[in-house]
């Protein structure tokens, strides 16, 4: 298996090398390059309030603009970027690129929204968190209640003290936080009550169930349990009306997915905004 080496990247024993390892290789070496030149760009995704069709937010997700491969996934580089250390500088990009993007939205009237960036086991464990967001913050002028940071459920549960700490302090600087891909991760639900989170998002390998029984069973638990918190819940990966349907049946509050929007470059995501807000003018309800 690979083997830090200083700092210089990985070693690998010649008789474990097989076509992964290459590709591993090639990409961790690429991924540095790409780092310290920041090729990469972010795509927003709408989060929909289900009762009022609203437009409250965006997921920030990452792309890598390869030179030659052209746009890759995250999915081909994240678990990359975290094994080799390069997911602490690209997750600061990314926080920094999503907070600058998002003030320049609220200048623009474009708001008010919530974007959410998603951020990695080893972003909390460096410790260096907490000044991070705050420096961003300041830097872009984006009021702290506009970010949330997404964190997994296996986050939580690694070092416990330490990440309650930290936690508590980015609660403190007034930003959001959720729990993102809700219901795949350790079974343990000891962590909700210690930890102050705003949002739950559904996983969508549930979402994707809708119809099943026993699975709907389960996002109705979640969504109750979600409430009895004081959290609001979201589910992920809403692809089709009758699924926005049935979460609506189970009073979930928020949706994100294809059957909304993809996710979007930067300017077609303003003009997704703009339309919402226009449409939102013009009916007349609460201020
Ligand atoms: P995630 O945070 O759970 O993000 C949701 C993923 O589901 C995104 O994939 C999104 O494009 C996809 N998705 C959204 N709606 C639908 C739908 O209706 N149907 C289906 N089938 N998929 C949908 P994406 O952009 O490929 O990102 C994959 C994962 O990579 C993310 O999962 C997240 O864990 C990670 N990721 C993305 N950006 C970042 C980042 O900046 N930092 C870190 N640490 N991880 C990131
Ligand atoms: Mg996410
Ligand atoms: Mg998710
Ligand atoms: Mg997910």
């Amino acid at each position: 298996k690979a083997k830090k080496d200083g700092g210089n990247g990985y070693r690998y024993c010649t008789e474990q090398l097989n076509s992964n390892s290459f590709e591993f290789l090639r990409l961790a070496h690429e991924l540095r390059d790409a780092v310290s030149l920041k090729q990469f760009v972010l795509h927003f995704q709408p989060q929909i309030d289900l009762a009022s069709g609203q437009l409250v937010g965006a997921e920030a997700l990452v792309r890598w603009s390869h030179p030659r491969d052209g746009l890759v996934y995250p999915g081909r580089f994240i678990d990359i970027a975290e094994q080799t250390g390069l997911v602490a500088e690209l997750g600061n990009w990314v926080l920094r690129e999503a907070c600058t993007q998002a003030a320049v939205w609220r200048t623009l009237g474009f708001g008010p929204i919530v974007t959410a960036v998603n951020v990695s086991a080893l972003q909390l464990r460096r410790g260096d968190m907490v000044g991070i967001v705050e420096n961003v913050l300041r830097q872009t002028g984006l009021p702290p209640h506009c970010l949330e940071l997404e964190l997994t459920e296996s986050i939580l549960i690694e070092n416990v003290e330490q990440t309650l700490a930290q936690l508590n302090q980015l609660k403190q600087l007034g930003i959001k936080l959720a729990i993102d891909d809700f219901g795949t991760g350790y079974s343990s639900l000891a962590y909700l009550n210690k930890f102050n989170v705003d949002r739950l998002k559904i996983d969508r390998s549930f979402v994707g169930q809708i119809g099943n029984p026993a699975n709907d069973a389960i996002i109705h638990a979640i969504v109750q349990m979600g409430h009895a918190l004081g959290q609001r819940v979201i589910a992920e990966g809403v692809e089709t009306a009758a699924m926005r349907a049935h979460l609506l049946d189970c009073h979930c509050d928020e949706a994100q997915g294809y059957l909304f929007a993809k996710p979007l470059p930067a300017a077609e995501f303003a003009k997704l905004l703009a339309g919402y807000r226009q449409e939102f003018d013009r009916q007349p309800g609460p201020a």
